[in-house]
């Protein structure tokens, strides 16, 4: 058949990865046909992963501060929550962004197709539209089609109070009680939530601390102050079953410890995300898909088919926005005729919990793992005046140096704002950086910024006294 549309670049998917590819590829001049199964731009990041989840983790860090106020002698007294007024707010956010991404779609006159698309052929894709099966064909593609929620078996799916990430974001109510399973990024973070909103919430998480893969000293603050907050932390647990039944879900635990509860009114799988790649008709146009789902690339995001790039969750993790974006710059470059490769030596990865957890580079874990000769300096917040002055000071920054060159190879900080104070720690790796120079460069007074700054100090030897 003839195709409905032709177009320089194709790109599948309208999530941070292939919005982000589509208007660079617009902006070096390709003519570029964005295909997405849902009428909202954005993807998971925008609709149901980073923004939402940020909109209400802001509101659950407002209440713990405000109910920490009492031990400073202001009391604002029990929260009154209005889920619909929350909700609208989140939404508000979401449809804010979204809504200015199909402007900046318009404005770069890439034309956007609403529907699944499937490849054909190594140069044609299938759009189911509302208005039929639609044809295009492309020069060059880019695959930015994600992840999604793995819906691990044993769960009865079919019940609502059974929920993925995307469910918990829609806060359809706020269960008395809620069973998170899943101890990463995601569960905590909507552990913060709910846990704020007034739902007891227990987290079973089947590895033997909180965050798997995360360095242990950087998760301790967030397990305690979890602890204290949550109505269990279960860990090296699993659910060996779970039915529906009328009066809730009914968990069956297997592991080092129970929870002291087995009915639920909402439980939230959060066990981790699967690559869409087996659900695009790749092997139409011959791309290689392995057993999991994810496609392979080389260092200009290529596939085995050289004409079709792929980018964002779907080729691997970690599974985070800002690698997509990374990864789609790159991609549309290349596809414009552009010499490029991947560069960047580090991709922060950042739990927006309370307190927040931020890690870059090489790991504590990584190192003893391979093996590596580094050296580590830790700053405490419990002796920055900042931190002291908002009453969190539990956290602290480290730095991880190369033994041999002396330079930062990673870094680490638990605390509030980490996320925001791990960029300069990123820079300083791509930078090449030595401790002396991140020393040496004067931070301001009283922020948490000079706790990175302390932590280069101490490796530096100008600090040997910490008060
Ligand atoms: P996606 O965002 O998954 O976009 C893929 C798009 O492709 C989707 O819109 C999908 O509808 C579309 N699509 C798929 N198949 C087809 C098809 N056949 N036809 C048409 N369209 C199709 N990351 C961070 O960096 N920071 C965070 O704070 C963060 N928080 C998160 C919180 C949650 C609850 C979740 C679930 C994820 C979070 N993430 C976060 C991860 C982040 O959302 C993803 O890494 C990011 O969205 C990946 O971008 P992507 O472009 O690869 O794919």
């Amino acid at each position: 058949r003839t195709p409905d549309m032709e177009c320089a670049l194709l790109v599948l998917g309208a999530g941070p990865g292939g919005y982000t590819a589509a208007f660079r590829a617009a902006d070096l001049g390709l003519d570029v046909v964005l295909v997405e199964r849902y009428a909202s731009l954005g993807g998971v990041c925008l609709n149901v992963g980073c923004i939402p989840s940020k909109a209400l983790l802001h509101t659950a860090e407002v209440i713990a501060e405000a109910e920490a106020m009492a031990a400073h002698g202001v009391s604002f007294g029990t929260p009154r929550l209005d889920l619909d007024k929350l909700r609208a707010f989140k939404d508000g956010v979401v449809g804010k962004l979204t809504g200015g991404l199909a402007g900046m779609a318009k404005q770069r006159k890439v034309r956007v197709l609403q529907g699944v698309g499937m490849f054909v052929a190594p140069h044609e894709l299938d759009v189911q539209t509302d208005a039929g099966v639609k044809r295009v064909r492309f020069a060059q593609a880019i695959i930015a089609a994600g992840s999604q929620a793995l819906k691990l078996p044993g769960f009865p799916w079919d019940d609502a109070r059974v929920m993925d990430s995307t469910d918990a974001l829609a806060l359809a109510d706020m269960p008395k009680s809620l069973l998170v399973v899943g101890g990463g990024i995601i569960g905590l973070e909507m552990a913060c939530v709910y846990a704020a909103l007034g739902s007891a919430v227990t987290v079973v998480e089947l590895a033997e601390q909180l965050m798997p893969g995360c360095d242990a000293d950087l998760v301790k603050p967030l397990q305690q102050r979890l602890g204290k907050r949550l109505a269990g932390i279960h860990l090296q647990t699993k659910v060996a079953r779970a039915t529906a039944q009328k009066d809730g879900i009914h968990v069956v635990f297997e592991g080092a410890s129970k929870p002291a509860r087995d009915v639920f009114d909402r439980v939230l799988v959060a066990v981790g995300r699967v690559p869409n790649g087996k659900r695009i008709g790749a092997e139409a146009a011959g791309i290689a898909v392995d057993a999991r789902g994810y496609i392979a690339v080389d260092a200009q995001m290529r596939s085995n088919v050289p004409h079709i790039f792929a980018i964002g969750d779907i080729v691997g993790n970690p599974m985070l926005a800002h690698k997509a974006t990374h990864e789609a710059k790159l991609a549309a470059e290349v596809a414009a005729g552009e010499k490029r490769e991947w560069l960047a030596r580090v991709i922060p990865s950042v739990a927006y919990t309370d307190p927040e957890i931020a890690w870059v580079g090489v790991s504590e874990r990584e190192a003893k793992e391979k093996g590596l000769a580094i050296e580590v300096a830790r700053f405490p917040w419990a002796a920055s005046g900042r931190a002291l002055g908002m009453d969190r000071s539990e956290g602290f920054s480290k730095l991880i140096f190369d033994a041999q060159t002396r330079r930062v190879v990673g870094g680490g900080i638990v605390g509030v704002h980490a996320g925001d104070l791990i960029a300069e720690v990123a820079l300083a790796i791509e930078m090449g950086a030595e401790a002396a120079d991140i020393g040496h460069t004067i931070h301001p007074h009283p922020t948490l910024s000079e706790t990175v700054a302390m932590a280069a100090e101490i490796m530096d030897g100008s600090i040997t006294d910490l008060i």
